[in-house]
C-alpha cells in the first residue's frame, strides 16, 4: 500500500527501531511508548485490521504471535505482558495496517482487560 506507514517501515523505506524481522513479520519499538516495553508487531502483508483477517490470511496473525513469544523472551518479559490490537474507529485505530501492541515492563492495572 503506497501510503501506509507500516508498509514503508516493513520495506525499510522509513526508519524504525526494529527488534525482530523474518520473512513474514516485522517488529519495532513504538514511537510513542505507553509502557517501558512497547513494541509493534506487524505482518509484512498489508491487512487493514483484525476485522479483515480471513481463513487465507489467518496464518499471518499466527506468525505475529510466534514472533511475540520470541520477543517477549528477548525483552525479558518473564513477569508477563499484554497484547492489544485496535480494529476500527471505535477502538481508536490510527494506522490502518494490522498490528499488535506488545506491552510490558510494568505491573498493569485491570482496566480494559
Ligand atoms: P493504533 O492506535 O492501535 O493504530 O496504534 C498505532 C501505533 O503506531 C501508535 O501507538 C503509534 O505511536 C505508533 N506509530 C505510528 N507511527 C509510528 C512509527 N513511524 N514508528 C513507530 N511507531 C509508530
Ligand atoms: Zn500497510
Amino acid at each position: 500500500m503506497a501510503d501506509c506507514v507500516f508498509c514503508k517501515i516493513a520495506a525499510g523505506e522509513i526508519p524504525a527501531d526494529k527488534v525482530y524481522e523474518d520473512g513474514g513479520v516485522v517488529a519495532f519499538r513504538d514511537i510513542s511508548p505507553q509502557a517501558p516495553t512497547h513494541i509493534i508487531i506487524i505482518p509484512r502483508a498489508h491487512i487493514e485490521s483484525a476485522a479483515d483477517i480471513s481463513e487465507d490470511s489467518a496464518h499471518l496473525a499466527a506468525e505475529c504471535f510466534a514472533a511475540i513469544a520470541r520477543i517477549a523472551k528477548s525483552e525479558r518479559l518473564e513477569g508477563g505482558f499484554r497484547v492489544i490490537t485496535n480494529a476500527g474507529a471505535d477502538a481508536g485505530q490510527t494506522v490502518g495496517h494490522l498490528h499488535f501492541h506488545l506491552l510490558g515492563g510494568v505491573k498493569m492495572g485491570e482496566g480494559l482487560i
